[in-house]
């Protein structure tokens, strides 16, 4: 897959701009690649479609060439696709959350239901195993060890008791023990058939599961999808977690999972160690698909040199004190922007983590912010000072954004604020006072 886009790039080097001529070639190549990478012929479509679309309507970024542009595009269309966003797991509202494991035989849902409850051990939850799958003795060992390994109480019964009956006697003894979280087993076969799909909905209707993860092996390729699909029209699941990427797997199986189903691939396993499991990022996903460092340095760069452009504006507009509204409103979605981004970044070891409610709360501001913005003229956006001097402007801002006068006042205020510390920031120390409104 890697080898395929690269040569697609390869083939805009020297180009001025993306043209609908000169993609034609770098398009069959991504389709191509993404063909033998097993993503399925309708998800190709779709994506090469959109590719091409957001290709040909790009125009000129400067300092940008076309390949990187391209590159750009794929590995955003690919994040796309994957569903965007980490995809958490989802708890009950009250205790315990049931979570039911499903999928074919060997495909690592065992292993999954030990490495998870270590996992979610680890966020502070209690958890409990339940081993549902009863056609082999060896399947309940192998889970009661596991468990033992991380530390997490396993309920089994004997082979002869129907898989349903263990839920719905796991869950009893789940909520007796008040455990936050409760896993559950089941047996899986070579292929889909009536009999499992049958089984895994009796174990379904008993538990009534916060989360049901079809666990799915990175290697299975094409058919990803079409167990997706039959799972998800089946049983219903809420999302899958995607095994054994550790191998030497072509993720083509991660890429259809979402587009075919609706449903998010939440978490990934890349090793057989109790620790090899964590959330699914679809940004790592399409780095690692596109190859990582060609596109980490592509998008610094592009980072870099929109950066550059912005601030060279922005020096401009302060240089000659004219930030208004308008620069206003971009600039604070900007940082509302990053602060859905902090989500992403507060899941890296180390760094800071923003809380949801600090970012509803920005969020929150920002619509109160855009309301009153809104309703002002093209001329009080871009002289800040109409509204400044003139209380009645202020207050036929505030009636028409159904917002009080105080808040258009501080909106006002926070803007000349906003200057003073641009001005700072740039070094320009002149004229740095604030207008004080006039009432
Ligand atoms: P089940 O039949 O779906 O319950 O699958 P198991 O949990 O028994 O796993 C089958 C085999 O796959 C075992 O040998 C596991 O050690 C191995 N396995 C499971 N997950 C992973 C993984 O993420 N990476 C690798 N390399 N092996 C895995
Ligand atoms: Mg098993």
């Amino acid at each position: 897959l890697t080898s395929g886009l690269e040569s697609a790039w390869n083939k805009l080097k020297g180009e001025e701009v993306l043209t609908k001529e000169n993609i034609v070639e770098p398009m069959r190549d991504i389709r191509r690649a993404l063909l033998e990478a097993d993503v399925s012929l309708p998800v190709v479509r779709r994506f090469v479609q959109s590719v091409s679309d957001q290709a040909i309507g790009i125009g000129v970024i400067r300092g940008v060439k076309p390949d990187q542009q391209l590159v750009k595009i794929v590995h955003d269309e690919l994040v796309k696709l994957m569903g965007g966003e980490v995809s958490e797991l989802v708890f009950a509202k009250s205790a315990p959350t049931v979570i039911l494991l499903a999928g074919l035989q060997g495909v690592g849902k065992t292993t999954v239901c030990a490495k998870l409850a270590n996992y979610l051990k680890k966020q502070g939850k209690s958890c409990m195993l339940i081993a549902g799958d009863v056609y082999r003795p060896a399947a309940i060992d192998q889970l009661v060890i596991l468990g033992e390994q991380v530390g997490v109480p396993v309920y089994t019964e004997g082979t002869d008791v129907k898989p349903s009956e263990i839920a719905r006697k796991g869950l009893a003894e789940a909520k007796k023990k008040n455990i936050d979280v409760a896993i559950v087993d089941t047996a899986g076969r070579l292929q889909i058939d009536k009999g499992m799909m049958d089984e895994l909905k009796d174990v379904k209707r008993v538990l009534n599961p916060t989360e049901v993860l079809l666990v799915v092996d990175a290697m299975t390729g094409q058919e990803a999808a079409a167990l997706v699909t039959t799972f998800n029209l089946e049983i219903g699941i809420t999302g899958a977690i995607l095994t054994k990427l550790d191998g030497d797997s072509r993720g083509g199986a991660a890429l259809s999972v979402k587009e075919v189903s609706g449903k998010p691939i939440k978490l990934v396993g890349r090793g057989e160690r109790m620790e090899d499991l964590e959330p699914f990022y679809p940004n790592r996903m399409a780095g690692r698909i596109l190859g990582m460092g060609d596109v980490l340095s592509f998008v610094e760069k592009a980072q870099e040199v929109m950066r550059q452009e912005d601030a060279e504006e922005l020096q401009q507009k302060i240089m000659s004190a004219n930030f208004d509204f308008n620069d206003f409103l971009k600039q604070t979605r900007a940082v509302a922007k990053m602060g859905s981004m902090t989500r992403v970044i507060g899941m890296i070891p180390g760094m800071a983590k923003v809380t949801p409610a600090q970012i509803r709360d920005a969020e929150k501001n920002l619509k109160i912010m855009e309301a009153m913005i809104e309703v002002m003229t093209p001329e009080e956006r871009e002289k800040p000072e109409l509204l400044a001097e003139s209380p009645e402007r202020r207050k036929r801002v505030a009636q028409a954004s159904g917002k009080t006068e105080q808040q258009v006042s501080q909106l006002v205020a926070q803007l000349f604020q906003m200057r003073v510390r641009m001005k700072n920031l740039m070094g320009v120390m002149e004229g740095g006072s604030i207008p004080s409104l006039s009432n």
